[in-house]
């Protein structure tokens, strides 16, 4: 996720740390540096001039005078007009008072749509929301099925257009219009608290596309409606949102397809051309990568400080508390730590989604990009086969694991036996480590820690 861009402009702010005044040329080159670095990244050019002269004003009456420690002022200036052209604070979403709460969303055919109400769905729900998906997508062959699986997947009803395919609701028609309305009316007779509404996109913007997506919200009088564009169609998303803007007058953008490797500056624009605010960010294909967008978040993590907070979110969402009070409990009864608790820990972690994306989160510090690229997701998926090809006794005892006993589970999970025979090593680390910790009186601030 923007990862060139974030490269370049940590790179700019290297040359500056340690210095002890800036001269004017100083924040000239820094400042024709961001101004390369985001116009290489298709941030759009209005944009770029309007953010580098306010950061070129602040830094020459912020920093060049007085300031201890000007490198880290200019860090921090960036950082502040990143904020404001993602959109500056976090908006929430405008609830209906009475009634539903309608979302439309809008946008070019592939855009991610009928992924995003899927999540939306999910994200809703999990909130304790009652979402109902509506497929007005009659246009795209198959979006109303994906709607479903979709809607399935999330645990979430979908009320779609053709009777015969499985629906809980019955409609025969064929106006994405009609399916909008009686969509929202089912809802508010079924009384689900929020209704998605999916609608139809073509390949590029065309008149015929905007009156129905126009049509649709006149019929339907939506809350909100969500404009979603793929970061990684480039220059032309800033075309693209302009021409939404004023064909449907979205209230928010979603930012699809972030995980991808585009240099994602358009999607950065689009909220500063369009005055419309980044609500939340799609991070991938299946309903969990998906997050709601912050814009002081998004924009330390670009600037390579970090995005912990996303990250205690995404582990406090999926960690088991019974779990980690049974890891806690061991340690108070200083009991063995076992194969059976690694592989309790290694799906806590999996159970957060893709490790990888997680250390992404994680300020520059930790680990460095070229770490990350080498790191690979599966090596969690070959650890659990090596665990679960043994017997219960081996993973309490792993001591008893002989030569034959390696070759069988080397076999048994389809590794070479020194992968299985680095594991076991690193397990054994892990094991002392505990031992240790549990010894020298516990985790801090556990239970029984003290003793
Ligand atoms: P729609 O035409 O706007 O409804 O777009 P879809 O939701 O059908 O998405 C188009 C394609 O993009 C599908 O193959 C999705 O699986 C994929 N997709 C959607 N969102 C994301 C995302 O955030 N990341 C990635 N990598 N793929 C996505």
């Amino acid at each position: 996720m923007f990862n060139s861009l974030s490269d370049r402009l940590t790179a700019t702010f290297k040359n500056l740390r340690g210095k002890g005044r800036l001269t004017e040329a100083d924040v000239d080159g820094t400042v024709r540096e961001i101004r390369r670095a985001l116009l290489d990244a298709d941030v759009a050019v209005p944009v770029v001039r309007e953010f580098t002269a306010a950061v070129k004003e602040r830094a020459l009456a912020e920093t060049v005078s007085q300031s201890l420690n000007p490198g880290q002022q200019v860090v921090k200036i960036v950082n502040e007009e990143l904020v404001t052209i993602l959109g500056g604070e976090t908006r929430r979403i405008t609830m209906a008072k009475y009634g539903p709460t309608v979302i439309m969303l809008a946008g070019l055919q592939g855009a991610g749509k009928t992924t995003l109400a899927g999540k939306l769905a999910k994200h809703f729900k999990a909130q304790g929301h009652t979402p109902l998906l509506v497929a007005c997508d009659l246009q795209r062959p198959n979006a109303v099925k994906q709607l479903q699986i979709n809607g399935e997947r999330a645990g979430v009803p979908v009320y779609a257009p053709h009777p015969g395919v499985s629906s809980e609701f019955e409609e025969a028609t064929g106006d994405p219009v009609v399916v909008a309305r009686n969509g929202v009316s089912e809802a508010r007779q079924k009384q689900f608290d929020i209704v998605i509404v999916d609608t139809a996109g073509r390949l590029g913007v065309d008149t015929e596309l905007m009156k129905q997506a126009r049509d649709i919200r006149d019929a339907i009088k939506p809350q909100e409606v969500f404009f979603v564009i793929d970061a990684m169609i480039g220059q032309d998303a800033v075309n693209t949102a302009l021409a939404f803007q004023e064909g449907v007058e979205f209230t928010g953008v979603v930012l699809s397809k972030l995980d991808g490797d585009a240099r994602g500056g358009a999607a950065l624009s689009v909220a500063s051309v369009t005055g419309k605010p980044v609500m939340f960010a799609s991070t991938g294909e299946s309903l969990d990568d998906f997050e709601v967008f912050h814009p002081d978040r998004m924009a330390s993590r670009i600037l390579d400080m970090g995005d912990i907070l996303t990250l205690i979110e995404q582990a406090e969402r999926s960690w088991d508390k019974g779990e980690a009070e049974r890891m806690a409990q061991k340690f108070v009864d200083r009991e063995d730590f076992t194969l059976d608790d690694f592989l309790a820990q290694m799906q806590q972690i999996k159970k957060m989604g893709s490790l990888k994306k997680m250390l992404a989160m994680m300020p520059g510090a930790a680990i460095s990009r070229q770490q990350l690229e080498q790191f690979d997701d599966r090596q969690m998926d070959r650890i659990e086969a090596m665990i679960r090809s043994m017997t219960p006794h081996e993973r309490v005892a792993p001591k008893i694991i002989n030569g034959s006993r390696r070759a069988r589970i080397a076999t048994g999970s389809g590794v070479s036996v020194s992968e299985l025979n680095q594991m076991l090593e690193r397990f054994g680390e892990a094991q002392k480590m505990m031992k240790k910790l549990a010894q020298g009186g516990g985790m801090p601030g556990m239970p029984g820690g003290a003793r």
